[in-house]
């Protein structure tokens, strides 16, 4: 079966890519993250995409980076807890219309990989959009590649990021480098 797994970086693809072989599925990536701020940040995640994909032989799909929409969803909500799901939902919806209209039967995420993110809320949305779109949400522990994934990233040189995407997490991560004493 065809799946299509949603990239959000170059390092978090490397382990789902190979799993997902090793269970004789077809992978093909997509790249689709409009949350991700500055607009040269998404550039350097998007650069490192290409990068991994070249390494792995992966076909990836690039989709827009409609920021407004982004904007548009999340901004006006206040509560974080809620703003990081409805952008795992954005971002899992149009995988799911991408798969659909690239024959692929399943999608995924690699998201699942990062032990930052939500694991159980990310599965929840992707089962319920998977069943609304009449597809499969592939759901693996991705996390037990996580630190292989990253070493090989290292020595592919691929850019690694320093906080998770949108402008709220960017000055999180600047103020809790600030309270440690570092300057980048
Ligand atoms: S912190 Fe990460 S998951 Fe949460 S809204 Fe920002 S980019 Fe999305």
């Amino acid at each position: 079966m065809k799946v299509l797994l949603h990239m959000c970086c170059g390092p978090c693809a490397i382990a789902p890519v190979g799993l997902l072989r090793e269970e004789g599925f077809e992978v093909e990536g997509f790249f689709y993250n409009p949350n991700i701020h500055p607009y040269s940040e998404y550039i350097k995640r998007y650069e490192a995409v290409l990068a991994a994909s070249e390494r792995l032989d992966l076909n990836t799909i690039y989709h827009r980076y409609d920021f407004e929409h982004f904007l548009k969803v999340v901004s006006c909500v206040e509560d974080r807890v809620r703003q990081h799901s409805l952008c795992w939902r954005i971002r899992l919806e149009e995988t799911a219309r991408a798969a659909r209209a690239h024959g692929a039967g399943a999608f995924t995420t690699t998201l699942l990989s990062s032990p930052y993110q939500d694991v159980l809320e990310i599965t929840r949305l992707g089962r319920e959009i998977a069943a609304a779109e009449g597809l499969e949400f592939v759901m693996r522990d991705f996390r037990k590649g996580f630190a292989q994934s990253h070493k090989l990233s290292r020595e592919w040189e691929l850019y690694h990021q320093n906080y998770c995407g949108c402008v709220y997490s960017e000055k999180e991560a600047i103020e809790q480098r600030a309270k440690k004493g570092l300057t980048s």
